[in-house]
C-alpha cells in the first residue's frame, strides 16, 4: 500500500514536471494545443481549447500559432492541416487513427459515385483527406442536419461513412440517403441494456446520446447531440443527473464544468483506444522534436478543402 502511494506520488510529480515543460515550450514555439473531448483528462487539462470536431476545426482555421499540437486522431489533425496549411500540424502519436474513417477509402467512394451518378456526396468529418477530396460537402455531428437540409430536394445524397449518423439524419430531415455501412466501434458497444440498467439505478437522470450510437440506443434518449452539444446541454439544464452514451473522455469535461451535477457513463467499455494513445510525454516529444508532422500534398489539400469550406460557410 505504502509503495502504491509512493508510486502514485512520483507519477504525479513527474506529470507536473512534464506539464511545466509543455507550457514553457508551448510559449517558446508559439504552439497551440487543441484537444478533443474524448482525450484522457490530463490531456484535456493542458488544452488551450477542448471541444468536438467542429469546434476544433474552427480553432484550427483561426489560430495565429505557428504550430498546432492536435490531441485527437489522424483525420482531425488532417482537417486542421487542410484548414490552415501554412501551419505545422503535429499529431503526438502517429498511430492514433480512427477505425471508422478507415472503413472507406477514395476508391470505394469513386465506385459508389459511379453506381449513383449525379448524387451529392456528404462526408462525415471522420474521413481521410483522400475521401474528402472525392466529396461535395463535409459535416460534423453538430451540423449534419443543417448540411443535409442545404442540399436541393431533387438531389440524391450519398452519405459516408457512418451508417448510424446517416440514419439519424435521415430520420430528422426526412431525406432519403444512400448510406455507407461504416460505424464507430466505440459507440457500437453501447447497448439498450446498458441504458435500462443505468435508468434503474438513476431513474431521475436524463439520457444523452451521441448520434454515432445505434438507433435502438438513440430511441431511448432524452437528448441526442454531438459531444459539444452534450456539454452545452448539461451546462444549461436544470436537471442534476445524467446518463451519458458516448465515449467516456467526455465525463472529464462534464464534471469539470458542472459542479454538483452527477454524470454516469451508460457503458463502462465505450472507450476509444485510439483517443487514449496521446500522453503528456508524447505531447512534450511533439513540442521538442516537431513530431509527427501531418504532410498532405498541395493538390490533395486543394480538393479536400472544398467540402470543408462549404461546411464552414454554412456555420
Ligand atoms: S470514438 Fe469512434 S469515431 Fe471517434 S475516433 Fe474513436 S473510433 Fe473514431
Amino acid at each position: 500500500m505504502t509503495t502504491n502511494i509512493y508510486t502514485a506520488k512520483n507519477k504525479q510529480d513527474n506529470n507536473m514536471d512534464i506539464v511545466k515543460k509543455i507550457n514553457e515550450l508551448k510559449k517558446e514555439r508559439n504552439a497551440v494545443i487543441l484537444a478533443h473531448c474524448y482525450q484522457p483528462g490530463d490531456i484535456q487539462d493542458i488544452g488551450d481549447y477542448v471541444g468536438d470536431s467542429l469546434g476544433l476545426c474552427i480553432q484550427a482555421a483561426e489560430t495565429n500559432a505557428d504550430r498546432i499540437i492536435f490531441c485527437g486522431v489522424r483525420f482531425m489533425a488532417e482537417s486542421a492541416k487542410l484548414l490552415n496549411p501554412a501551419k505545422m500540424v503535429l499529431l503526438p502519436d502517429k498511430y492514433a487513427g480512427c477505425p471508422m474513417a478507415d472503413m472507406i477509402n477514395a476508391e470505394d467512394l469513386r465506385n459508389m459515385k459511379k453506381e449513383h451518378p449525379g448524387s451529392v456526396v456528404v462526408c462525415y468529418v471522420n474521413t481521410t483527406a483522400e475521401v474528402k477530396a472525392e466529396s461535395d460537402i463535409c459535416c460534423t455531428s453538430s451540423n449534419a442536419i443543417k448540411v443535409i437540409e442545404s442540399i436541393p430536394k431533387d438531389k440524391k445524397i450519398i452519405f459516408v461513412p457512418d451508417k448510424h449518423l446517416g440514419q439519424y439524419v435521415m430520420d430528422k430531415s426526412g431525406r432519403e440517403m444512400i448510406l455507407w455501412p461504416g460505424f464507430c466501434p466505440t459507440h457500437q458497444r453501447i447497448t439498450t441494456q446498458n441504458i435500462i440498467e443505468k435508468k434503474e439505478q438513476y431513474p431521475q437522470a436524463k439520457v444523452l446520446v451521441h448520434p454515432e450510437a445505434s438507433k435502438p440506443v438513440r430511441d431511448m434518449a432524452d437528448f441526442i447531440g454531438s459531444t459539444g452539444q452534450i456539454v452545452d446541454y448539461c451546462r444549461d439544464s436544470e436537471t442534476r443527473s445524467f446518463i451519458i452514451a458516448t465515449e467516456n473522455g467526455i465525463i472529464h469535461q462534464l464534471r469539470k464544468l458542472n459542479n454538483g451535477k452527477t454524470f454516469k457513463m451508460a457503458s463502462d467499455i465505450s472507450i476509444c483506444p485510439n483517443m487514449k494513445k496521446i500522453t503528456l510525454q508524447k505531447v512534450l516529444n511533439a513540442l521538442e522534436n516537431d513530431e509527427h508532422q501531418i504532410h498532405l500534398d498541395n493538390e490533395l489539400i486543394e480538393k479536400a478543402l472544398i467540402p470543408i469550406d462549404k461546411m464552414m460557410a454554412l456555420n
